[in-house]
């Protein structure tokens, strides 16, 4: 896809809004705490773009959506945490101010000099955010001579401050550009979608066939193969007619789950074992059980060792593997061994020359559980809008950005 990035344009004196993925881990529900930040990788991820635009000589306006506030009295969700992590993270001072648009922030934002980092109020403050309301959207606009987009999470959203803010700078004859999070997430989901390298394998886990539908179908049109696992593999194995026991089925998908077995025939590759248990326990035994084998008693909490070895031969050959979904309930131990041994699997696969991309929220958990995400070559930050990129759609945050 080609997108211009930060480093297509001139950024000497301009004053650039960047929209941020700033959407962190806070350690208190409760607006009368101190309320701090437990977990800034999110803005450590973000540095590279906010250094460089510093060291071109830009001035930095940021922003981001925080949480799920229903109004600006949901005090709990302030960016002043924010501001105070992101100011360690930088080693420079932040100005924060208290509004996403308005006479404190123009005025705030005509004082800033190159190398000055502001940042605005929780976009979800503004009840524009969400309907991307054209006034925020132009209010926006108005602040900065360069729009920078590096909010890849968002990017399947048309709100205000991703893809609103970008069409009125389009109009204002005002560049609109990806910063580095989101020219990686691009460039490498781009690719699997629109020019993939073949033998192409895609894997596909999780709880529910139900959200993935799509996602199936257009992988089946651009990869040579789809291998199963996790929750969704049980529905797939009923609908082939076996008997799954206390396994997660959804029972409402089943006529889908036929409709892709057919269209994929050969090329959907089911689990041959699976590990069950008597109930959805981390202390449950678990035992082996060939998939018409499963006991009546008992429910499918990870794949066997036969299925990954099956896997693992599958992705032998691969040059390029986009891996969605866990293949079991990663988060018990007892049932983490089929994703991990897959992960470890897939990191060996770089090695060997092979891209890897890891798309959804719980696989690069499982993944950066078992301590390989630097190996991967590339974990996509965004669980919703990376699904929706494979789903082969076109992010209305992305489209907004300015053709190279
Ligand atoms: P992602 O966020 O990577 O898209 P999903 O949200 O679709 O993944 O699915 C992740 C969840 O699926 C995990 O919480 C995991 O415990 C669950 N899961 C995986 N295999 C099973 C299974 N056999 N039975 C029940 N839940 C499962
Ligand atoms: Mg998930």
């Amino acid at each position: 896809m080609n997108k211009k990035t930060i480093e297509d344009i001139g950024l000497k004196g301009k004053k650039v809004l960047v929209r941020v993925d700033f959407n962190v881990p806070l350690s208190s529900k409760d607006p009368n705490d101190e309320i701090t930040v437990t977990d800034d990788t999110r803005i450590r991820a973000a540095l590279p773009t906010l250094n460089y635009l510093l060291d071109e000589g830009a001035a930095l306006i940021l922003c981001s959506h925080l949480g799920r506030p229903s109004s600006p009295d949901d005090k709990q969700f302030t960016m002043d945490p924010v501001a105070m992590a992101l100011s360690d993270a930088l080693e420079r001072p932040v100005i924060k101010v208290d509004e996403v648009v308005g006479d404190a922030v123009s005025d705030a934002v005509a004082d800033l000099e190159p190398g000055d980092v502001l940042l605005l109020e929780n976009t979800r403050f503004h009840p524009g955010e969400k309907k991307n309301d054209a006034d925020l959207s132009r209010q926006l606009a108005e602040l900065a001579d360069v729009y920078v987009n590096d909010a890849f999470g968002s990017a399947h959203r048309a709100h205000a401050s991703t893809e609103g803010v970008a069409q009125v700078m389009r109009s204002q004859g005002k560049p609109s550009v990806a910063g580095y999070l989101m020219g990686k997430e691009i460039e490498a989901l781009g690719t699997a979608v629109a020019n993939p390298p073949h033998p192409y394998i895609a894997i596909m886990g999780g709880a529910k066939i139900s959200d993935k539908i799509k996602l199936i179908d257009n992988l089946l049109q651009t990869a040579d193969k789809i291998l199963i696992g996790g929750g969704m593999a049980n529905t797939f194995l009923r609908a082939s007619g076996y008997e799954t026991g206390k396994s997660l089925v959804e029972e409402e998908a089943l006529p889908e789950a036929k409709r892709l077995l057919e269209k994929a025939s050969e090329r959907l590759i089911l689990p041959a074992d699976v590990i069950v248990a008597p109930e959805f326990d981390p202390d449950a035994p678990d035992e082996v059980a060939m998939v018409n084998a499963i006991p009546a008693d008992q429910m499918a909490l990870d794949i066997g060792h036969q299925t990954v070895a099956r896997f693992k031969e599958e992705i032998r050959d691969a040059k390029l593997v986009v891996w969605n979904g866990p293949m079991g309930v990663f988060e018990m131990p007892r049932f983490a061994k089929g994703t991990f041994q897959l992960a470890e699997a897939l990191a060996e696969l770089v090695d060997l020359g092979a891209e890897v991309i890891i798309g959804g929220g719980d696989s690069a958990a499982a993944v950066q559980q078992a301590g390989l995400s630097e190996k991967m070559s590339h974990v996509s930050t965004g669980g919703g809008a990376s699904l929706e990129m494979l789903e082969g759609k076109l992010l209305p945050g992305i489209a907004a950005l300015d053709d190279r």
